[in-house]
């Protein structure tokens, strides 16, 4: 599914986001991507979402190579990927269903196809029924579901997710990461960006470590 080799990304700065990174993974796979602050993950996230392009190595996507990728291509290749924040960036003038709706309205999907699309990813974040309340209506954690629901209903191959418990008391981080476990659990590929060791300990999924742009780390998270 992803596929980066030897990738570099310096920035006009002269800054360095990334050293020669590589690393592969399967379509299926839960991966967290650790590192303190400047390590690299957002830069990482950012080539996979081509809002960057690297500067050096080969960076492929489900065997398309995104480093090279021609800017009209770009919209395609974002519809494979479904991208959470840690603000959730939810309009709060719309509620929950029309949030969620905004990506499939987006690409002009049909109306009952939009209604069938948006109960099922209210569904697979357990918010069924609450399509019609605002999202000030919702506690924090159920405000971050909408934001993921919003981020899978159009069904993308890769769900990206940068520090989306990073404003969740650890309870709720919890339930998130279960959320997400879930989605996986269904084929999508789930990577997500984290310097919550404690709770990424707990889950026992692969864990690429960054430091100063380079991969210190690869295994199962201990
Ligand atoms: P975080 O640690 O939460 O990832 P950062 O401070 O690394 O936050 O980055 C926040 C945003 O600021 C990112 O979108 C990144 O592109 C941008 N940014 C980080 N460092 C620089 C920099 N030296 N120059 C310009 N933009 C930067
Ligand atoms: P992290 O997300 O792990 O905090 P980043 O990818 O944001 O790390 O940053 C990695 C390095 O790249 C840092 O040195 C940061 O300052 C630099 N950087 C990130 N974004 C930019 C940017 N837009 N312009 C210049 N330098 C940047």
């Amino acid at each position: 599914m992803i596929q980066f080799e030897q990738v570099g990304k310096r920035y006009s700065n002269g800054h360095v986001g990334l050293h020669e990174l590589s690393f592969r993974a399967r379509r299926g796979e839960f991966l967290f991507v650790t590192g303190h602050s400047g390590a690299g993950k957002s830069t990482l996230l950012r080539l996979l979402l081509a809002l960057e392009r690297p500067t050096s190595g080969k960076l492929l996507l489900a065997g398309q190579d995104i480093g090279s990728i021609r800017n009209s291509e770009i919209p395609f290749l974002r519809r494979q990927i479904g991208v959470v924040f840690q603000n959730h960036h939810l309009l709060f003038d719309r509620s929950v269903f029309d949030n969620v709706a905004l990506p499939l309205q987006i690409l002009g999907l049909p109306r009952d196809e939009i209604r069938r699309r948006v109960d099922t990813a209210l569904e697979r974040v357990s918010l069924q029924e609450m399509g019609e309340l605002l999202p000030s209506d919702l506690s924090s954690g159920q405000q971050q579901r909408v934001g993921i629901a919003r981020a899978v209903v159009h069904q993308p191959a890769l769900l990206l997710a940068d520090e989306p418990t990073g404003n969740l008391d650890p309870r709720l981080a919890a339930e998130i990461m279960g959320v997400f476990e879930d989605i996986n659990r269904l084929g999508t590929t789930v990577l997500i960006a984290s310097h919550d060791l404690a709770l990424i300990a707990r889950m026992r999924h692969r864990l690429l470590t960054l430091q100063r742009g380079r991969l210190i780390g690869d295994g199962e998270a201990a």
